[in-house]
């Protein structure tokens, strides 16, 4: 956009992390005109953006806070291989951001989750499309996700929640498959695998990739990217917004926009965001198949995610409830291994490479926070949970939007940081 049609909007931008949202937003901001400049502590995909599953999955984005989930919780003290992870020691504040998650497990809180979403759901595939058609070099590649139960009775559980979801506004076009037909489809599927659920119009990507080729595209256009740079403060201060680094190395630009995922609450407290988030921390790993994975394949009892990667198949799974830079957990990782193995055969496990830790960052009542804080000039992106590389790139459009023209998109409304 020419610098007249931009109007009065801010001429340049520092934007707070290099993850998915952090990067879309600098990319969408470059096409209003603005100049910018991204920070992050480590470098490009540091964060959860880098070794998550990878899917674009907008049939799927069904929010964490269902009912179910407080039992689930309750069932994770007491079990090391549940899905969901709470440590005993946890601090209190986690038990605090815990039993506030809590409360909003219930279903009218699910479905205003569910229909806030709707907007960046619809969106989420195109802003992919917007970010490839203008110069990120790297691929999307769209295949179904096949959820794969024990038995059809199993699968039960997900199709009444596919009701529940589309009943809330969702789109998640499915089909009920027979024992016979998942394993006819997915020949990497053992015995155990007898029933399925296919959703269509999905896609995945190599995330960390993505990130990079998005990175390189920021670049090209003439942003900056700045590595090393550990943000503590953000104040606003005349007509500039001046972040300052642990190191005490200051950086001013008209606006700034925090999308520092998992850790953001660090900074978002102090500009007046008082939604918590949290790292949900999952794994993930890569395993040789023996036919190579064509689809995505969702473990939904387990919770397993299982995506086609550099001719392998990378597995991600596990909720754990612990500090972001934690180290990692290899029995989190055996959980892993225990609860999907009996479902594939020809996997090798044994020869798993590429283990990873990563933190989602969750809100405490499963809405992204995304919009203007108490500071002037000061935005702040992020707490997309199990979703945000899906949502990333039109979260990013969206608030450059916000941004640029003053006026809030009708989209943004109910993620308001400070609701
Ligand atoms: C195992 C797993 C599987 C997942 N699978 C999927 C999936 O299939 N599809 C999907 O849509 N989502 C998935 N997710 C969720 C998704 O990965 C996250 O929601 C998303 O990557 C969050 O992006 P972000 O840009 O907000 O945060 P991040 O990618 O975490 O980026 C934040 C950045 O901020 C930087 N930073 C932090 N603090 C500072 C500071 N003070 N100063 C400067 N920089 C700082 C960090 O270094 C980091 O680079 C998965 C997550 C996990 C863990």
């Amino acid at each position: 956009m020419n610098e007249a049609a931009r109007g009065a909007g801010p001429r340049s931008a520092v934007v707070v992390g290099a993850g998915i949202v952090g990067l879309s937003t600098a990319w969408f901001l470059q096409e209003h005109g603005v100049r910018v400049t991204v920070l992050d502590r480590k470098g490009v995909a540091a964060g959860a953006s880098c070794g998550n599953a990878g899917w674009l999955s907008p049939g799927l984005a069904i929010p964490l806070n269902e009912p179910g989930v407080r039992r689930a919780g309750l069932a994770s003290l007491l079990q090391r291989d549940a899905p969901l992870h709470v440590p005993r020691t946890a601090d209190p504040a986690l038990w605090s951001f815990l039993l506030r998650f809590a409360a909003h497990c219930t279903w009218p809180a699910w479905r205003r989750v569910v229909s806030a979403g709707v907007a960046l759901n619809d969106d989420c595939l195109d802003a992919f499309d917007t970010l490839t058609r203008g110069g990120v070099v790297a691929e999307t590649v769209e295949a179904p996700v096949t959820a794969v139960f024990g038995s059809a009775g199993e699968a039960a559980t997900l199709l009444a929640e596919l009701r529940r979801f589309t009943a809330a506004g969702a789109r998640a076009d499915h089909t009920s498959l027979t024992a016979s037909e998942v394993r006819a489809r997915l020949p990497q599927l053992s015995e155990r695998a007898g029933a399925g659920i296919q959703l269509s119009g999905q896609r995945h990507v190599d995330p960390a990739r993505f990130v990079r080729a998005l990175a390189d595209s920021v670049r090209h256009r003439g942003g900056t990217i700045r590595a090393g740079f550990d943000v503590r403060s953000i104040r606003h201060h005349r007509h500039a917004v001046t972040v300052v680094s642990r190191d005490n190395v200051s950086f001013s630009a008209n606006v700034a926009v925090l999308a520092t995922g998992a850790w953001i609450s660090r900074l978002a407290g102090k500009l007046g965001v008082r939604v918590p988030v949290r790292a949900g921390r999952g794994y993930s790993f890569t395993v040789p198949t023996e036919t190579p994975l064509r689809q995505p394949v969702y473990l939904p009892t387990v919770r397993v995610a299982c995506t086609p990667y550099r001719d392998a198949m990378r597995v991600a799974g596990t909720m754990e409830f612990r500090g972001p830079d934690d180290p990692p957990d290899e029995r989190r990782v055996q959980a892993i291994v225990r609860s999907a193995a009996p479902f594939f055969a020809g996997v090798r496990w044994d020869e798993r490479s590429d283990t990873w830790v990563g933190p989602r960052p969750v809100t405490s009542d499963g809405l992204p926070v995304i919009g203007a804080t108490a500071e002037p000039g000061v935005f702040v992106a992020g707490g997309h949970g199990m979703w945000g590389f899906t949502q990333g790139p039109v979260t990013g459009k969206l608030l450059a939007e916000r941004i640029v023209t003053g006026k809030q998109p009708e989209a943004l409304r109910p993620f308001d940081p400070l609701r």
